[in-house]
């Protein structure tokens, strides 16, 4: 149960209605006793919470999970990752997506915001296997006019898809390999056809740093001129927004959420996190993410709740922010808001689409239960996800995971790596220069 002063309440006991999909009701587990079901679930010991939403990541690069260790940004970019995605093929994402999925289903994620590429494989896995995503096919402005095209084409096409489980954006890279006429049409677009954006931006301080010094602008400044922040945008990190940037994102007339994927920001080193208290204080909404797993090494959102909620404390000097129970905030309604389904799921409510999952409570780390919202942030992992539930359907039961094979993904994933990761022909995808 939530409102929107980032409060959050429990109850004991419970019990949830669903039916067709939807939560109908959430009453006592009394009240339900006698009355007949098509499935009953028994969560004695267990909590059920609204189902993670992991608000910006690439899925399929989970194949390349540790392929790029220990090393900054830009080396990181343009020595392995860019030049190894220039292999890329659908088959590579198609089975990347799939495993990502299994990942997330299993660590308690019910929708995931991808940005990446052959977006259409990633669709299709999302309908096979059950969860509930957010999907932009991703573009630079050196792919030329082709590159927005294809994003929007898929934008429309899959929009809806899945039984209506995948909603769509527009997905330019970031302002640093987007220019600006190309970030201005995306707008036109985006407002023509009702599409949100998502995108990288002000990912870091150097990226801030660099923007104001080759153009007196800092990419917060890029989307407020190219008219993004008219529409409704998801921005990527933002852990290099400047106090200035902060009137721009208050005045943004469209919808404004950024995610934060703190664990990536500590690998790379970075020198600034995402201003969480900041952007509290404006009223922009923060999501959860955890970013592609080449950089985070997990899709665990639950990892990224528990960082986030930590580096608050750390970096605000205030151990009264973050609480656990804003923790949980961010976690289900801000991050069901930041990926646009603010009204259709990120609480436990009549209404709202049944993507819950189960956590169970009895291990050892967790007991005693004193206070619910700092055991489920600090003690809890995602690993104490018993059930995964999207739109009333398990897809996850007692750890069982029921759509999808993941000795079978694994093992013809295993086959492609070859040539996935060769590097020989010199060629990358982009140039990071930022
Ligand atoms: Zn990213």
């Amino acid at each position: 149960m939530h409102d929107d002063q980032e409060r959050i309440g429990f109850e004991d006991n419970a019990a949830i209605v669903v039916r067709g999909g939807v939560v109908e009701a959430v009453t006592t587990a009394d009240a339900v006793r006698d009355r007949p079901a098509v499935e009953r679930l028994d969560a004695v010991g267990q909590v059920a919470l609204p189902g993670l939403v992991n608000c910006h990541t690439h899925a399929p690069m989970v194949a390349l999970r540790g392929v790029a260790e220990d090393l900054p940004t830009e080396e990181w970019f343009n020595d392995v990752v860019w030049p190894v995605e220039s292999n890329l093929t659908e088959k590579d994402v198609e089975l990347g997506a799939r495993l990502a999925c299994a990942e997330m289903i299993r660590g308690g994620v019910t929708c995931f915001a991808d940005h990446y590429f052959s977006m259409d494989a990633v669709a299709a896995v999302v309908d096979e296997c059950g969860i509930r995503a957010h999907l932009g096919e991703a573009y630079f402005s050196s792919q030329g006019p082709q590159g927005r095209e294809k994003s929007l084409e898929f934008a429309l096409r899959q929009r809806g898809g899945a039984d209506g489980r995948i909603t769509t954006a527009l997905a330019p890279h970031a302002p640093y390999t987007v220019d600006d006429a190309d970030l201005a049409a995306t707008a036109e677009l985006a407002r023509e056809h009702g599409l949100p954006v998502h995108l990288h931006a002000s990912e870091n301080r150097d990226q801030a740093e660099t923007s104001l010094a080759r153009h007196g602008v800092t990419p917060i400044e890029v989307l407020k001129r190219t008219g993004i922040l008219d529409v409704d945008v998801l921005i990527a990190h933002g852990t290099g927004i400047l106090d200035r940037d902060l009137p721009v994102l208050r005045a943004a007339s469209g919808h404004t959420a950024v995610a934060t994927a703190p664990r990536g920001y500590l690998k790379f080193a970075w020198s600034t996190t995402t201003p969480v208290r900041a952007l509290h204080d404006i009223g922009i909404p923060v999501g959860l993410a955890t970013d592609g797993a080449a950089s985070n090494n997990s899709l665990d959102v639950w990892e990224s709740m528990a960082l986030t909620a930590l580096i608050q404390k750390s970096t605000t000097g205030d151990p009264r922010w973050l609480t656990s129970r804003q923790a949980l905030h961010h976690a289900t309604l801000q991050s069901a808001r930041a990926v646009g389904l603010g009204d259709v799921v990120g609480s436990i409510a009549p209404g709202r689409r049944a993507d819950i999952i189960l956590v169970d409570l009895t291990g050892p780390h967790t007991q005693p239960v004193h206070d619910l919202a700092a055991t489920l942030v600090h003690s809890a992992r995602s690993s104490d996800v018993r059930t995964t539930i999207v739109d009333g359907r398990v897809l996850m039961r007692d750890r069982e995971l029921l759509t999808i094979d993941v000795p079978a993904v694994v093992g013809e994933l295993g086959e492609r790596m070859p040539a996935l990761l060769d590097r020989s022909h010199g060629k990358r995808i982009q140039e990071y220069d930022a």
